[in-house]
């Protein structure tokens, strides 16, 4: 499923389980991140470790445990740990022996936010058809 609107892109990803990557930066037309949402099978590793150029990354476990290594220090991570991490810092990531470890990442441009939540959004007077 895909819908574009005039200031909007809906895309269906279908099934979200199971081991890979999912990236939407073209399903989405993104333009200020990337998201992929990634299965790391139980025991499997991402096979580099690598840094950006520009963008922060956040990291987002959703199910699962495992490692993080961040420049040498290596922790436990598991369903409910965000782990933010500048671009230049050089990450790895491995899924626990037990079982897979599912997690949504985010990529931005470092620095890049200078306004968020109440300091953006901003409230309109029309309704969807469920307000009334
Ligand atoms: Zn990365």
């Amino acid at each position: 499923m895909n819908r574009i609107g005039t200031h909007y892109t809906a895309s269906s990803a279908g099934e979200l389980k199971g081991p890979g990557r999912v990236v939407f930066h073209e399903a989405l037309t993104l333009t200020g991140s990337e998201i992929s949402i990634n299965e790391l099978p139980a025991g499997a590793t991402i096979p580099f470790v690598h840094r950006h150029k520009r963008n922060e990354e956040v990291y987002i476990i959703l199910e699962g445990h495992g490692r993080f290594h961040v420049d040498g220090d290596e922790f436990e991570v598991g369903e409910g740990t965000v782990v933010r991490v500048d671009p230049a810092g050089a990450r790895c990531l491995k899924a626990g022996d037990q079982d897979a470890m599912r997690y949504i990442c985010v990529q931005t441009e470092a620095k890049s936010l200078v306004q968020f939540t109440e300091n953006d959004g901003v409230a309109l007077e029309s309704k969807p058809t469920w307000l009334t």
